[in-house]
Parts: structure tokens; C-alpha cells; sequence
């Protein structure tokens, strides 16, 4: 029986094995830390329990696909919910948006409540559903990397769509241009972080992801995010895969002198055998700690990073029947908030502030009385930056301005409180800077310059995750995974 590698157990790493399993592969996976998930992480503190990283759940026909291709039934492992809501909106001027998921009600509200047109929403979305319509199967499901992916008619038909996928403007000048309203563009304009990028500068090719969302749906794990991770590595152990927890890879071995073959990976000087390797790491670090004398892609590694999250986790006294699941509170100048982000390199004093409660739909989320609160801003990657002090400052600006849009002061109601910040970021799941999704997208060829998922000069040797092609998040770090099946040796 042949034998695999996979370094990393993040959600691709797990993808990976589950799919060279059911290729026949002997599977183990090595995994620094002590539990699998990588940036999908959960804390229990205090009677709470909290999902650490990703809250906004789509595409689960991707992680259904990998029950399916072993046989099994999806719905015998994990369950999810469709939600009705979106998400909550709130501005600083008093306006109040819910984006329900039916776009019917979510235009007409935003007709009824705002300066722009129920058509305009329409025209957006249909716009967001073209972008879709030609990059899906060309620049997502597929390598860019072989002459094969380049031979498919719907390949040569999207090369000749490419200027309706909207890449010589910024996402924000397309969408002033959609939206009458600024307030409605800017809601728009958020879909860019869902990358880590900057609306400001990416390209409105962007803004294809509200197309997830609003056409496809936004989703629930019935056990929280978490949950995904629990099912699927139940799956994986069922097909063999064995997992080695606190086993941080130190190398990747070759057979030969030339560096041209796989032979496999060394930890605490202990060798692994295996014909096919693959690394789950932030591309970054595979290059810097794993392959020693490779030449690095140092154009592809210099690139500038997605931005990265300063989160605290609330315990909260009380209950908040003006929050929902998703919540945005948005910078009164959002402007200004990203110009501190990606050229100050900083955090600004009115930040737009997501706040995240798994209690209002999961049971058992929270003692009773009271709700685990996820709020997030976005942050710069780390440069050295005097983070301490930026939290400091953060928290406190955070606290005035949901006391100030809900009305009610809510530090007295923080019964406990956990931080993740860029640096720890970095240091619990190895993503470079803390950046949450690789490389950003605010340069109009990122899709193109993501690294490849296997290499071309060394046979066996593959890569998957969210700092690889085709991107992060978890719908595309899954696809990784299944690029890399795509181009298995038969
Ligand atoms: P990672 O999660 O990066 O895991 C890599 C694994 O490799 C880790 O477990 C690490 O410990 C391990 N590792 C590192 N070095 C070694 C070594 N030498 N040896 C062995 N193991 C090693 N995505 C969404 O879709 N929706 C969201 O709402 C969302 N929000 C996010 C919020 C936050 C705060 C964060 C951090 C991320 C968010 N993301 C979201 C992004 C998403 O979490 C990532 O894109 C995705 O989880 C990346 O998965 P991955 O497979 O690349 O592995």
C-alpha cells in the first residue's frame, strides 16, 4: 500500500487525507499541535464555549462531498442549518439593516430604510452571480498550473469573458457606482474582508462573495464550526488515517542528492517513509522550515500579507434581543478605517466591529442568561507593531461604541474574557504575520500568483490550505484539497 504524508491537521490537511484514503493511501497525519483544526479552534472557559476562528459557514456541499466520496451519508456525521438572517447591520447614524436571505425582503428593506433601489441590490447581485458564472470552475476548482486546465472549452469561454469578471477597478469605485447610497455600497464593500483585503484597492472582481451568501447561503454547524472539525476527523480515522497530535515536522526528506523525489519527513530525528507529502503549513513557513536548500518563489513569499483579526471572547451577562447571530457595527469612516490598516499599519479609533453569538441558535452555547460573544475587528499582520498598547486602545474603543449602538453599557456585563491577536495568531496555527487568509487580494493578479498545490520539480510533493491556491476560507482551502486529488498520479 502506498504511503502519505500530511503535515498540518487545518481543515485542508484533514480534507487532504480524507481524499488519498479513499485513493488507497496509508494516511498518517502530523499535527504540532495537541488537537486537529488549526485556525478552527474552540475554547471552553466559565461555562462558555466558543469557536475560535471562522463563525460565517457556505458552501457545505463541499464538506457533504468528502462523506459522499467515502461512502457515507453526510447527514450521519454532521447537520448544519440555512440561516433565514444573514446578518444584523448597524450605523453609526441610527439606520438598522437586517440582511434577511431571501433578497426579495433584504432590497425591499433596504429601499424602504435607504437612498437606494430594491433594483439596484438586484443588479448587484446579478453582476455578483456573472463574476461567479466565469471564474468558479476556471480559477477556483482547477490548477492554473498545467496546460490541461487551459484546454477545456469553458476555460477558452471565460478568457473571453474575462473583462466582465471586473478586475480594473477597486471593488469600492465599482460599487459607489452600483449603490445610490454610500452606506449600502459600504455594506457591499465589506465582502472584501472576507479575504483579509482591502475594498479600497482589491479588484471588484471581489465581488463575486456575496454570491455565496445570497445565492448559495449562509449556514450553521448545529455543533458550532468546531463541529466540522469533530465530524471529519471521525471520518478520516474510519478510513484508517491516523493522526500523531504534538509532532511539529522539522523537514521534508528527499531520496536523491538533486532533490527531485520525495522520500519524506523527519521529527524529533525520527524518518517517515512516504511517496506523497503533503504540506497543510502556510507556504511561508513549508518554504523557511520544512524544505532546507529548495530555492523559495520569492516574489510569490515577499507579497503582502492579508490582514489579520484582534478578537476577544466575551462571556456575557444577560441576554440581547438586538443581536443576532452575525452582527456588523460599522466604522462611521470606513475609509479611514482601512487606510489604517493597510498604510498606517494600524488600528483606528472607531473600528467596525463584528460581534458573533453561537447562543442564539445552539443550545448549551451559555449558562443561562447569557451569550458567548466572538467580537472581531480587522487588524493589520504583524509587523512588530506595539500590540499591547493597540489592545488596550482597541478594547476600550470597542466597549464605547457597542454601548454607544446598543444603547446599554455593556463592561460591567463581561463576566470573563479570552484575546487572540495577530501574534498568537501566528503562534497557535503557523500562519506568517497572523495574516488569516495568506496572501491578500488587494493586487488584481493574487488569484493568478498563489502558489501551486503540488510542486513541479519535486515528484510526491503537494500543498494545500488557505495560503496556497485557490485562496483561503474554508470553502477554497477545501478546494485545495480536492485539486490536489484531481492531480494525483493515477
Ligand atoms: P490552518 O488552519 O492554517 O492549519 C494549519 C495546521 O498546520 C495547524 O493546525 C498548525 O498547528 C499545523 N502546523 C503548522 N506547522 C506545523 C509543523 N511544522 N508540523 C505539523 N503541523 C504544523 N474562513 C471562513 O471560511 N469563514 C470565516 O468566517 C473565517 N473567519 C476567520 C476568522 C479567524 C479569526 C481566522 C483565524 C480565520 C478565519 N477564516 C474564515 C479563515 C479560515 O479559518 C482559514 O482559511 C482556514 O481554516 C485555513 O485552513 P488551513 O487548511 O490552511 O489550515
Amino acid at each position: 500500500m502506498a504511503k502519505a504524508i500530511v503535515i498540518g491537521a487545518g481543515i485542508a490537511g484533514i480534507a487532504s487525507a480524507i481524499r488519498l484514503a479513499v485513493k488507497g493511501y496509508q494516511v498518517d497525519v502530523f499535527e504540532a499541535n495537541s488537537k486537529p483544526g488549526g485556525k478552527l479552534g474552540e475554547i471552553k472557559m466559565n461555562g462558555f464555549r466558543f469557536d475560535t476562528g471562522p463563525s460565517l459557514f457556505t458552501m457545505p456541499q463541499y464538506i457533504d462531498e468528502l462523506f459522499i466520496l467515502a461512502g457515507k451519508n453526510p447527514k450521519d456525521y454532521f447537520d448544519y442549518i440555512k440561516l433565514k438572517e444573514v446578518c444584523r447591520y448597524f450605523y453609526e447614524d441610527g439606520l438598522r439593516l437586517t440582511a434577511k436571505s431571501n433578497i426579495e425582503l433584504f432590497a425591499q428593506e433596504i429601499e424602504e430604510k435607504t437612498n437606494s433601489k430594491a433594483k439596484e441590490v438586484h443588479r448587484f447581485l446579478e453582476k455578483s452571480a456573472t463574476i461567479y458564472e466565469i471564474t468558479h470552475q476556471v480559477f477556483l476548482e482547477r490548477t492554473l498550473h498545467k496546460l490541461k486546465s487551459y484546454l477545456h472549452w469553458d476555460t477558452l469561454k471565460s478568457i473571453f469573458r474575462f473583462l466582465q469578471i471586473d478586475p480594473f477597478r477597486s471593488q469600492s469605485k465599482a460599487n459607489e457606482q452600483f449603490f445610490k447610497d454610500e452606506r449600502i455600497a459600504q455594506l457591499f464593500n465589506r465582502y472584501a474582508t472576507y479575504n483579509g483585503s482591502d475594498p479600497y484597492q482589491a479588484p471588484a472582481t471581489l465581488n463575486v462573495i456575496p454570491h455565496f451568501e445570497y445565492h448559495f447561503g449562509a449556514f450553521l454547524p448545529k455543533n458550532g464550526i468546531y463541529g466540522i472539525v469533530t465530524a471529519l476527523v471521525k471520518l478520516a480515522e474510519e478510513l484508517g488515517v491516523k493522526f500523531h497530535y504534538n509532532q511539529k515536522a522539522e523537514e521534508i526528506l528527499f531520496i536523491d542528492s538533486s532533490k527531485t523525489k520525495i522520500q519524506g519527513i523527519k521529527i524529533y530525528d525520527k524518518i517517515y517513509k512516504a511517496e506523497v507529502v503533503v504540506s497543510n503549513l502556510d507556504i511561508w513557513f513549508t518554504y523557511k522550515n520544512l524544505l532546507k536548500g529548495i530555492d523559495a518563489p520569492k516574489k510569490l513569499l515577499s507579497q503582502e500579507r492579508s490582514s489579520s483579526a484582534l478578537i476577544f471572547y466575551w462571556g456575557m451577562d444577560g441576554n440581547y434581543s438586538d443581536l443576532g447571530l452575525h452582527n456588523i457595527l460599522f466604522a462611521k469612516d470606513y475609509k479611514s478605517e482601512f487606510n489604517a490598516i493597510w498604510k498606517e499599519k494600524t488600528i483606528c479609533n472607531d473600528p467596525t466591529v463584528y460581534i458573533n453569538i453561537t447562543a442564539k441558535h445552539i443550545r448549551g452555547e451559555s449558562p443561562n442568561d447569557s451569550e458567548n460573544w466572538f467580537v472581531m475587528i480587522n487588524v493589520p499582520a504583524n509587523n512588530g507593531q506595539n500590540w499591547d498598547l493597540l489592545i488596550k486602545e482597541a478594547r476600550a474603543n470597542i466597549i464605547k461604541k457597542i454601548s454607544r449602538i446598543l444603547n446599554r453599557n455593556i463592561e460591567k456585563e463581561i463576566i470573563c474574557e479570552q484575546i487572540l491577536d495577530p501574534r498568537s495568531i501566528e503562534s497557535k496555527t503557523g500562519s506568517y504575520q497572523g495574516s488569516l487568509y495568506g496572501n491578500s487580494s488587494n493586487n488584481r493578479f493574487a488569484a493568478f500568483l498563489r502558489h501551486p498545490n503540488f510542486s513541479k520539480k519535486i515528484d510526491g510533493l503537494y500543498f494545500c490550505g488557505g495560503s496556497v491556491h485557490p485562496g483561503g476560507g474554508i470553502p477554497l482551502a477545501l478546494l485545495s484539497a480536492k485539486i490536489i486529488d484531481d492531480n494525483l498520479p493515477s
